[in-house]
């Protein structure tokens, strides 16, 4: 498997679009590296760029020590899955994963067992013998996935892969893939907009918008340390509320003060706001709704005009406002709030993120 390198990498298309600007970044042997972000941010650019499906308009791609910019794609050892996956209908399934090796003229063992090794893995092993057309949408994209691992090429490359499948039979593939990563020891690069997919398949994260990288960390980094607002709020689900918030000294302490609320910070997170000038100003409070809590001091309470009530069966979701705020709230499924009630919830101090109004940096 193989190291791949993008420096200062940029494409501007025909029409002077620039879909990415200035990427830098190091992708490991053996890494699930994620790129994720909102429609149009540049990572089908990005992934088609190292696929060599589209040219890089400056800066270097790196495969292996080897700077492959103007290498054909077949040359660059790499395997892709789209999106929309394409299987042959007048094929089977077993001839299906063999076309690519045997267009390769690897030789009818080697295929037999390659073949057979992918179809275990995938437990797609009794469908070799069928066709397409008797064959589900995620048993179609199973085989699909198959005729890609059949190779063992340097990388995978994989664009929105599980797009097309219903939510069960996303999230069942969701752990094939974990575990086909897991097995096969791969280094594979995966697009997705879904930040669920994101989260649970990668082992770094790459987040982007317009264009550029925003933050490059494992998973639990980027939850718990975004970088900045824009960040804080693709990651996490439902998204973390942000409320615009004065940042004050009372009774010899910091707090934050929005509407008729007023929430004392801790000690780090005071001298971090003095430190940096806050007194007097406006920042952005962020509150995963996961880290409200039904109960807790008094200081840390907020009353949530409770609006719209979703139970999720384990959690129950209260959407509502707080002030001119709306906010949504995680709660336990006993807990009661009624849509047209006033409820009292509890914020995790130690948990809130701060961000600076202008440059929306995370400040905490
Ligand atoms: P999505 O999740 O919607 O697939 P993406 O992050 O993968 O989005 P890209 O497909 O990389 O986004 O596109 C990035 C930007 O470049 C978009 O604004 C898109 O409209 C633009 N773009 C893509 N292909 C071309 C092209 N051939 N010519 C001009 N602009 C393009």
């Amino acid at each position: 498997m193989a190291s791949l390198s993008l420096v200062n990498v940029c494409k501007t298309y025909k029409n002077g679009f620039e879909a990415v600007k200035d990427v830098n970044l190091d992708i490991r042997d053996k890494e699930f590296l994620i790129l994720v972000g909102p429609s149009g941010c540049g990572k089908s650019t990005t992934l088609r760029m190292i696929a060599g499906l589209e040219d890089i308009s400056s800066g270097q791609l790196w495969i292996d020590g080897q700077l492959v910019n103007m290498l054909e794609p077949k040359n660059r050892d790499l395997s892709m899955v789209f999106q929309n996956y394409a299987l042959y209908p007048h094929m089977t399934v077993y001839q299906n994963m063999a076309f690519g090796l045997k267009v390769r003229k690897t030789p009818k063992e080697e295929i037999d067992r390659r073949v057979r090794q992918a179809a275990k893995i995938l437990d797609i092993a009794h469908l070799l013998d069928r066709k397409p057309h008797a064959l589900s949408g995620g048993q179609k994209q199973r085989v699909a996935i198959g005729s890609v691992i059949v190779r063992e090429p340097k990388a995978y490359l994989m664009d929105e892969p599980l797009s097309n499948l219903d939510a069960k039979l996303r999230s069942q593939m969701r752990v094939e893939l974990s575990k086909l990563h897991r097995e096969l020891g791969a280094t594979v690069i995966y697009v997705t907009h879904d930040q669920v997919e994101a989260m649970t398949l990668g082992t770094r994260i790459v987040v982007m918008r317009s264009g550029k990288i925003q933050q490059a960390a494992a998973p639990g980094d980027l939850y718990l340390n975004p970088v900045n607002k824009f960040v804080a709020g693709f990651i996490g689900s439902p998204a973390m509320n942000f409320l615009p918030a004065w940042v004050e000294r009372r009774d010899e302490r910091v707090c934050l003060e929005f509407g008729s609320s007023r929430l004392y910070v801790n000690r780090m997170c005071a001298s971090r706001l003095i430190e940096g000038g806050y007194l007097g100003r406006r920042v952005y409070l962020g509150i995963r709704p996961e880290d409200f809590h039904e109960t807790g001091p008094g200081e840390n309470a907020l009353p949530l005009e409770v609006e719209i009530k979703e139970m999720l069966g384990a959690e129950q979701l209260l959407y509502g406002n707080c002030g001119r705020n709306e906010l949504c709230v995680r709660t336990k499924p006993d807990f009661k709030a009624e849509p047209g009630s006033t409820v009292t919830v509890f914020v995790d101090m130690d948990r809130i993120k701060l961000f600076d109004m202008e440059t929306e940096e995370n400040i905490s």
